[in-house]
């Protein structure tokens, strides 16, 4: 058994929940039996991950989230302030090139470790570029209107201490917009086995990501989730922190536990596709 703890809720109620069903790498699903939360074991390394990246696939949807995120951003934020911005895995920097082109005052601090994706702005007078992981760096305090952190916070070994340090250097009120894997894209009949199966450490239910970020002191202003959507997409704003337990949540547990289990008959409903690829 590994790492039973959950990075939620901390007890040690972490339990195998179902075997991936694609991809070589022997991946594991872990249910928190507690909580409800979903983490997957081995993650792919640093390496795959950055010949990944250059995917046009995700190349487009990099740059159309950027897009629907900003719009999300101006609801929430004044774009003609002098806003203190900080992009968590800034990647090719499709947000905050766009941020920077609406907000003329604004000043961005992109971290993104893969210096091969920065060339767009590393050298942008107006971006301090930090080449590190959000675990290596030490942030100033209070000093961020906006926190960005999209498609980020689920491959990190603990997005509770990760939102824990984003909330420090928040200013009070300040802004966090959040973007996530979401859980119940596998109950999706056409669901993504490799994105799915190779990519993240952790998914999210709606309800598990709204008691993550409250637990850290985060009160959420806008579900911006489309209806459908791989991801889950809110904005929240730092309050005082409610450092109360998180409750057990058997209904979470179980939404989980049916969704784990319909993943683990993918194969079985997706049987006549494969076995038509195999004689094409
Ligand atoms: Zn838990």
């Amino acid at each position: 058994m590994t790492e039973e703890i959950c990075d939620l809720c901390g007890n040690a109620a972490v339990e195998p929940a179902c075997d991936m069903v694609a991809g070589a790498r022997g991946r594991r699903m872990f249910l928190c039996t507690h909580c409800g939360m979903v983490r997957a074991a081995p993650i792919a390394n640093a390496e795959e991950r950055q010949a990944r990246l250059t995917l046009w696939s995700d190349l487009d949807l990099e740059v159309s989230a950027a897009q629907s995120h900003l719009v999300l951003a101006r609801r929430h934020l004044d774009f003609d302030a002098a806003l203190e911005i900080l992009d968590l895995g800034a990647k090719r920097g499709h947000f905050l090139t766009r941020v920077l082109a609406g907000a003329p005052h604004a000043h961005v601090t992109a971290i993104e470790p893969n210096p091969r994706l920065t060339c767009a702005y590393r050298r942008d007078p107006r971006v301090s570029f930090i080449p590190e992981r959000l675990e290596d760096v030490t942030l100033p305090r209070e000093h961020f209107d906006l926190v960005y952190a999209a498609r980020t916070l689920a491959h990190l070994q603990s997005p509770r201490a990760a939102l824990t340090k984003l909330w420090q250097a928040l200013k009070p009120g300040g802004r966090l917009l959040v973007q996530v894997p979401n859980l119940r894209v596998i109950a999706n009949a056409d669901a993504e086995e490799t994105y799915f199966g190779e990519e993240p450490r952790f998914h999210f239910a709606t309800e598990t990501l709204h008691r993550l970020l409250s637990c850290v002191g985060f009160k959420l202003l806008e579900d911006a989730t489309p209806k459908v959507a791989r991801s889950l997409t809110m904005i929240a704003t730092k309050v005082d922190r409610a450092l109360a337990p998180v409750a057990a949540m058997p209904r979470e547990v179980e939404n989980a536990e049916a969704l784990l289990a319909a993943y683990a008959a993918l194969p079985v409903r997706r049987a006549p596709e494969f076995s038509q690829a195999a004689t094409a």
